[in-house]
């Protein structure tokens, strides 16, 4: 019997990207892997796809480099730039792409020794207000990105859309794109503007780079979508066995702080799987567990280790089925999205070819 297993889908990773292309196919593809590639394992999944996308892009250094120690060879951007003055000659040597948001690392950049001029994007903020050049600094930080010995050029120009995926703000969003192109006309870098949303829904964001991050896992960037609703398929599938199977009558009080309160005489089924292997005990009563091909609810507080669900009268149910908790056959976006990256170290990878 296995416990709980994320089973890491290569063949469904890689139709994502021919997906994505299909949305894009001017596009060159910078595939986000940053915190843990979404959980589903930095080094799997760069591996897999180092031949079939044009670069990576990481949220932070360490990141970046445990990319160039299993051997990936690819660009690598930092979306967020470097946090620490330290990081420069690192980045230089290793020929990272960094994007520049701020004045400050530009100053850090011109009184750090090099051996090799930067890769720079610069990242502007066209309404997020999270990273990015203000309207009122751009032209400034460009003029000093170009002047600069220490900067590649021509530089690129990176920004991230806010609402490129929220019902309702379209007008909001198509300010945004104006507004990233009309700053674009005196750059002849590269432009790398579209996110997941931005691919799919706004043709006009699909800049000479794009950077999918969620769709290439298969999931679903939009609250009334699933990944399979835009032809994407689950990469990671997360599932564990029943381990007991018990009855109880009505009125039975179940789990910890007697949570759930049996409505009718049933059958429980004990799930090896619970807080400790990244299923949230927050998880309310009802959530959906897909077992031998139906939606079996949650029953009670999700304990560290194991889960009830309640698997109804009629159960033919037995020791040792398997309890697919997301993934094939139940899209994570129906639990919330987020869990694939808070998987926790004991759950057994497999990945599957
Ligand atoms: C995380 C991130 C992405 C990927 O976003 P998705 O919505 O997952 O496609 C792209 N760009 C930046 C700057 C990011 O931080």
């Amino acid at each position: 019997m296995k416990s709980v297993t994320a089973v890491i889908n290569i063949a469904a990773l890689k139709a994502n990207i021919e997906t994505i292309k299909g949305f894009t196919p001017q596009s060159k593809i910078i595939a986000v892997v940053k915190a843990n590639a979404y959980g589903h394992g930095l080094i799997t999944v760069a591996q897999a796809l180092t031949d079939q996308v044009d670069a990576f892009a990481v949220a932070r250094l360490p990141e970046a480099m445990e990319l160039r120690a299993a051997g990936i060879t690819k660009p690598v951007v930092l979306l967020e730039g470097f946090l620490n003055d330290e990081d420069i000659p690192t980045i230089s040597a290793q020929g990272f792409f960094t994007a520049i948001h701020d004045m400050e690392q530009i100053e850090a950049i011109e009184r750090t020794a090099i051996a090799k001029p930067i890769h720079a994007w610069l990242k502007i903020d066209i309404g997020m207000h999270r990273l990015g050049a203000s309207r009122e600094q751009v032209q400034q930080m460009k003029q000093r990105l170009e002047q600069s010995s220490k900067i590649v050029q021509p530089i690129g120009l990176i920004s991230h859309l806010s609402v490129a995926d929220t019902h309702g703000m379209e007008d909001y969003n198509q300010e945004q794109i104006a507004y990233f192109f009309e700053v674009a006309k005196d750059f002849t870098g590269d432009l790398c503007l579209a996110n997941s949303a931005g691919i799919i829904s706004w043709p006009q964001a699909r800049t000479a780079y794009v950077r999918p991050g969620i769709i290439m896992y298969g999931i679903s960037p939009y609250p009334d979508k699933t990944g399979p609703d835009l032809g994407l398929q689950p990469v990671m599938t997360l599932k564990s066995s029943i381990i007991a199977i018990r009855k109880v009558k009505k009125g039975d009080r179940v789990g910890y702080g007697a949570a759930w309160t049996a409505p009718y005489d049933t059958i429980l089924g004990i799930v090896a799987a619970g807080y400790g292997d990244g299923y949230p005990r927050t998880m309310p009563n009802g959530a959906p567990v897909l077992i031998n091909g139906r939606y079996a609810p949650t029953a009670g507080h999700v304990c560290m280790d194991m889960l009830f669900v309640d698997l109804g009268p009629e159960s033919k149910d037995k020791i040792g089925d398997e309890a697919i908790l997301w993934g094939q056959g139940l899209p994570v976006e129906k639990i919330p999205y987020e869990l694939v990256c808070r998987i926790m170290p004991r759950v057994n990878m497999e990945v599957q070819a």
